[in-house]
């Protein structure tokens, strides 16, 4: 009992930090602004109360249960809690996952970089979060930098395919983070993806409603504005920390009894319509039938939960698939050297991704 009102305490305090930081108006919140763009606003005006003020109280709140509730379970000397503290173990990283996890901390870095430069040298550089991009777009018909990058990042698809959700997405590292810690504590976390259709319902009224208020801006050409310092200011260092930190427990919590990378898997708007051409893209996991022993060890592994066992009974020469992130995390587990990244020609897939499509529809 006095364990789940420390969770409480601690839940109600990194809430309170998230409402502060805003967090709770973000990225977490872009499968709801499909339906609220058609009524013409956003997450931010209508989950206002989420604020500072709100944050503060919930902070003070969390603060007062978390304090009491570990003075009295101290003296208790909950073995359970100790022993899963004790044996927590870091993961082991392969090759790909090192590099990948470098690559995300440089992007971190990156943002840290331009948060500065706007801070302290009054630069005039506007956020590029994805949240920034269709607001300004739909609620003001304005385009700026964040749109121009977010367009960069969909044509990079057609390269190497879905390469945005694991090398530069910053919630995607979060989201692994999360496994990370929970595997440590050796928490069983599932990669199955139960049941992915609704990603595409919330897809489609996501980018229906974008073009939809696009195009009413486009009937009046005047009012559609492009200028590369149109969008939001970028927030201020501790509101990006701040949000990645808190996004941390409350992810854990989800991927717990959600599974690794919920968010991608059912709710992402923008994972969604990338996993509907990555297939496109010419990057890919190349597999070598030669080499391969079927063991399954890469499909148990996958953080996509990728039937990677189907490709390689059909002989595919890469796994062509629309949840595939393109991450590597295959490449390490593959004790035979069986996949690596390869060039892969559209044509050479065209056969086996048609059949998957079937399958799955079936
Ligand atoms: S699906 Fe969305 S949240 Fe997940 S990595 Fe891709 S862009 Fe990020
Ligand atoms: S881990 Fe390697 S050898 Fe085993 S099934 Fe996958 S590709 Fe084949
Ligand atoms: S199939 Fe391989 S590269 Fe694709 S998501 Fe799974 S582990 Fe990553």
């Amino acid at each position: 009992m006095r364990k789940y009102v420390l969770v409480f305490g601690v839940f109600l305090l990194v809430l309170g930090v998230a409402c502060a930081t805003e967090e709770m108006v973000g990225c977490i919140l872009m499968p709801v602004s499909g339906v609220l763009y058609f009524f013409g606003t956003t997450s931010k005006k209508v989950f206002s109360f989420f604020n500072v003020e709100t944050g503060k109280y919930l902070v003070m709140a969390g603060t007062f249960i978390t304090v009491l509730s570990l003075i009295f379970l101290i003296p208790e000397k909950n073995k359970e809690l100790r022993k899963d503290i004790q044996s927590f173990k870091w993961s082991q990283f392969g090759a790909w996952k090192k590099r990948r996890t470098l690559f995300q901390l440089f992007i971190l870095g990156l943002i840290t970089f331009h948060i500065a430069l706007v801070h302290y040298k009054n630069l005039n550089i506007p956020s590029i979060c994805p949240r920034s991009s269709t607001d300004l777009a739909t609620t003001a018909g304005k385009f700026g930098l964040s749109a121009v990058f977010w367009l960069i990042m969909y044509l990079l698809v057609f390269i190497w395919g879905r390469v945005l959700c694991s090398w530069f997405c910053v919630y995607s590292f979060v989201q692994e983070q999360s496994n990370n810690i929970l595997t440590g504590f050796k928490k069983k976390i599932h990669n199955i993806v139960k049941n992915n259709k609704i990603i595409y319902i919330i897809t489609s009224v996501f980018w229906g409603s974008v073009v939809y208020n696009v195009a009413k801006y486009a009937l009046h050409i005047d009012s559609l504005t492009f200028n590369l310092t149109n969008g939001y200011k970028v927030a201020d260092l501790w509101v990006f920390w701040g949000g990645m930190l808190t996004m941390l427990p409350l992810t854990m919590f989800l991927t717990y009894y959600f599974g690794n990378r919920f968010f991608c898997k059912y709710l992402c708007p923008v994972g969604g319509l990338t996993s509907i051409y990555s297939r496109l893209g010419l990057l890919k996991i190349k597999i070598d039938h030669n080499k391969c022993k079927n063991c399954n060890v890469c499909a148990r592994n996958c953080q996509m939960g990728v039937g990677i066992d189907k490709y390689i009974t059909e002989k595919s020469p890469a796994i062509i698939d629309k949840n595939c992130i393109c991450c590597g995390d295959c490449i390490d587990t593959c004790k035979f050297s069986a996949l690596n990244y390869g060039l892969v020609s559209p044509i050479s897939f065209a056969n086996s991704s048609t059949r998957h499509d079937i399958d799955e529809a079936a």
